[in-house]
């Protein structure tokens, strides 16, 4: 049990704790502080790792102090059973999160994130089931407030799992093709939400368990599983980077609400820092794909389904070969590059830098154009040039850069596709509205790539067809490799 007892002053319910609350609500303060400070070093490329570091010891803190207060305020299955089944849980969770960590590819990264974000979900409704039927003393006291906070807890868990799930299958592939768009959806959606705070207004009426209480949570659960797959389901492959983050920020109060129920504080801080940095990321992303937050985090928006733009081929291409391109670099003073996930694919990243030192060191400007949604992860193509130590001073963000093309040389368009689709200025289109790269303005354009396949959102791509613009065909680790052997 946790030291604090709501509605009591906290300074009483402070003196009266024992040494060993005390303490555990220190270390909480403590590990707090590391969450915060790990939050502000991942804001930026130079202070990241020590923000990683941070986040470390806070998580250490966190669990020892934990683990010390489970088996210190006398569990109900004694104190050796607790014992072995924390280690049992911590354990398996090792295991399976080391294998994981060893295993994933950088391209696996935003399904394996989904993927956790929906045992954040899950877990908050366990949570809520468990504290609803085994209510502690202090949680019972509550009365009607603990219902609301089990309600609350339970509906935004099973939003956060079958959305996360359904994020999931996407960024995998293993589902494919048009957004789902029933008719009325956002009628559906409002309905879901009304209808579960009408069930909620009933559930926390009721005295302690009672059959219609649990009816009520029973169906609430099922429209809230529901209302997760139809929010999710009907966002369009362009827009999934805003989902990501909004599941992430969903996943951070979902950590809240449990946090809530177990009366733990530091569930609470932490769940509240996730959800409301969450919530900024997805603030960013809208800004980024020029949409609209409130319809973002009301789940009102996504493809209409009116797609104009289709993968079918759009006039000639022309092509170009590794050395030709090599020749074209050695003449040009200004080169910017704009990475895409195809670049993550390739693992290209340690070529990419090696030709970007090796331009600089015969004198040619070399920048990098980032674009907000580029790859499958927000920062997704930072990790990937601070991994091969690309100068930070040299990767610009697509705010900072794109009205510079026109003094540009060479845009080397490496595995981008999406974000520097010129079709996103044209109505009706999947991506329309979301702003893009302008490589297009530059002198000359290179575009690496495998095929004349389409991006993620699966639209057809003009700038392919740009009179300006060649294609270096092949892997791009491969084509850069090949750029590398002729320079
Ligand atoms: P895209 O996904 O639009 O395009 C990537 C391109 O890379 C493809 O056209 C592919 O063409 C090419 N490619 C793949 N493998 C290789 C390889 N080995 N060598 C060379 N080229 C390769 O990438 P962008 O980064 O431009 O756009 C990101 C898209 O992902 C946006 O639509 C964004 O909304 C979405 N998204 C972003 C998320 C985020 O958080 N950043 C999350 C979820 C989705 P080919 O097959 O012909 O080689």
């Amino acid at each position: 049990m946790s030291t604090i007892v709501h509605f009591e002053p906290v300074s009483i319910a402070f003196a009266s704790a024992t040494l060993i609350d005390k303490g555990v609500a220190l270390a909480y303060i403590v590990a707090a502080l590391f969450f915060i400070r790990a939050l502000a070093g991942l804001s930026k490329h130079e202070t990241a790792q020590g923000g990683n570091t941070s986040g470390i010891i806070g998580m250490t803190i966190a669990l020892v102090a934990t683990i010390i207060l489970a088996l210190t305020s006398e569990p109900k299955i004694g104190v050796l059973t607790t014992a072995i089944l924390i280690a049992l849980a911590m354990g398996i969770g090792a295991v399976i999160g080391i294998w994981k960590a060893k295993n994933v590819e950088m391209t696996g990264m935003p399904e394996l994130i989904a993927l956790l974000h929906s045992f954040v979900g899950i877990a908050a409704v366990l949570v809520g089931y468990n504290s609803y039927f085994a209510p502690d003393e202090q949680a019972f006291a509550l009365g009607g407030f603990h219902l609301g906070e089990v309600f609350l807890g339970v509906f935004i868990g099973a939003v956060t799992f079958t959305g996360s799930i359904v994020a999931y299958l996407k960024l995998s592939a293993k589902i494919k093709g048009a957004p789902l768009v029933l008719p009325a959806r956002h009628w559906l959606n409002l309905a879901a939400i009304l209808v579960s705070i009408a069930l909620m207004v009933v559930f926390v009426r009721q005295d302690g368990v009672t059959a219609i209480g649990t009816l009520m949570l029973i169906v609430m659960t099922i429209i809230a599983l529901l209302l997760g797959v139809h929010l999710v389901a009907a966002i369009g492959g362009g827009d999934m980077p805003v989902v990501v983050s909004m599941l992430n920020s969903y996943s951070g109060w979902a950590a809240a609400a449990a946090g809530f129920m177990l009366n733990n504080d530091l569930l609470i801080i932490t769940g509240a820092l996730v959800g409301s940095s969450g919530a900024y990321l997805s603030y960013i992303m809208c800004k980024a794909m020029n949409r609209s937050f409130i319809s973002v985090i009301l789940g009102g928006f996504g493809s209409d389904g009116a797609v104009t733009a289709g993968e079918t081929e759009e006039g000639e291409h022309r092509e170009i070969t590794a050395d030709e391109t090599a020749e074209l670099l050695r003449n040009a003073q200004r080169v910017m590059i704009t990475p895409g996930y195809g670049m993550a694919v390739a693992q290209a990243q340690y070529p990419v830098a090696e030709l970007t030192s090796r331009l600089r060191a015969s004198g040619v400007e070399v920048q990098f154009g980032i674009h907000p949604v580029a790859g499958r992860l927000p920062g997704h193509m930072n990790v990937l040039l601070a991994e091969a130590k690309v100068p930070y001073d040299i990767v610009m963000e697509m705010d900072e850069i794109n009205d510079d093309f026109p003094e540009v040389d060479v845009v080397l368009v490496i595995g981008a596709n999406d974000t520097v689709n010129p079709s996103a200025d044209e109505p009706g289109s999947p991506i329309a509205g979301m702003p893009v790269l302008k490589v297009w303005e530059a002198k000359d354009v290179i575009v690496f790539k495998r095929s004349m396949a389409t991006g993620y959102a699966g639209v057809q791509n003009p700038l392919f067809f740009r009179e300006n613009t060649q294609m270096l065909f092949g892997d791009a680790k491969a084509s850069v490799d090949a750029i590398l052997s002729n320079l």
